[in-house]
């Protein structure tokens, strides 16, 4: 059995993105990355999708890096948009597949509306094609990619002026979608023998009252974990989420939601450790 001191120093960094869903580097370049930045445990948790696991599982292991299978997958509660992470399953899993393939089919539809909206509303062209150019698969395309050719144009100085101007809810360019649902989320997840973990949850605008449903829902579903300490949280948020985690009995996890060198809020591996106060989510993936 390992000490606790080992479990928490472990850099286990199980939140990022690469250029099968918004990133901008390989599964490949991220593991080489992660690696170079002291990354021990690491899964890559594309949107909506799994087909990057293969690469990123190999070539962490040729690094010499422990890998755990990740995916975050978007839903709709209460009409909001939340994401979910998905740790340690069975990426073959026919109906995580299916249902991944079902919540990624509406994005080119709601990519080209938000286009027509953008036309209309401030009347810059051509921005579904801009965007497709940094993803290629339609079925891929996110607001992170109308964000990089907005910024190309020079429409916004950097990606966080693009959501703030443009992409964020109530801008030019948002385009209500409807997600999957907690309940398929999570069971997919666990139909594949995962565990479902609430990402940055510091992110929700929800009430206080809100989030407190969405956290017992999850938890009745099945919910094992919330992210604690992401590189989308303040350092405030840090705190403020491990106690929630501890209210809730929900074990915690890490991960920097590293997208691309440029623009990034934290490197992956370079978070803070977890505080003492809660079991991180990777306890039972150690070997001794
Ligand atoms: P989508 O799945 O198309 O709605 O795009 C969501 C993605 O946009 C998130 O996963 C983030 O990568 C990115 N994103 C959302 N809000 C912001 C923001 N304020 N600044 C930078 N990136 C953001
Ligand atoms: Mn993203
Ligand atoms: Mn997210
Ligand atoms: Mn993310």
């Amino acid at each position: 059995m390992l000490s606790d001191n080992s479990i928490y120093a472990v850099n286990a960094d199980l939140h990022c993105h690469s250029t099968v869903s918004d990133g901008t580097l390989s599964p490949a370049d991220i593991a080489v990355r992660a690696k170079s930045n002291g990354v021990d445990l690491w899964a890559l948790t594309d949107h909506d999708e799994v087909s990057g696991i293969p690469v990123a599982r190999s070539v962490a292991h040729d690094l010499g890096m422990q890998y755990i299978t990740g995916v975050e997958i978007s839903i709709t509660w209460a009409g909001k948009t939340i994401h979910i992470v998905g740790l340690d399953f069975d990426e073959t899993n026919a109906n995580l597949v299916q249902g991944l393939a079902k919540t990624r089919s509406g994005r080119e539809r709601r990519a080209q509306d938000m286009a027509a909206d953008l036309l209309n509303k401030t009347g810059i062209p051509d921005t579904y094609r801009g965007a497709l150019k940094y993803v290629g698969n339609p079925d891929l395309i996110s607001r992170s990619h109308f964000a990089r050719y907005l910024v190309e144009i020079g429409a916004c100085e950097n990606v966080s002026d693009a959501f703030k101007h443009f992409l964020a809810e109530g801008k030019p360019g948002f385009v209500p979608h409807r997600w999957a649902t907690l309940s398929e989320a999570v069971g997919w997840i666990r139909g594949a023998g995962g565990l479902p973990v609430v990402a940055h949850p510091g992110r929700y605008d929800l009430t206080p009252l809100a989030l407190d449903a969405f956290f017992l829902e999850f938890k009745s579903l099945g919910g094992v974990a919330i992210e604690t300490v992401t590189g989308s949280h303040s350092i405030d948020q840090y705190d403020e989420y491990t106690k929630v985690a501890q209210r809730y009995g929900f074990l915690a996890s890490r991960g920097s939601d590293f997208h691309s060198p440029i623009d990034m809020d934290v490197d992956i591996g370079k978070l803070v450790s977890l505080p003492r106060l809660v079991k991180p989510v990777w306890e039972k993936w150690l070997s001794s």
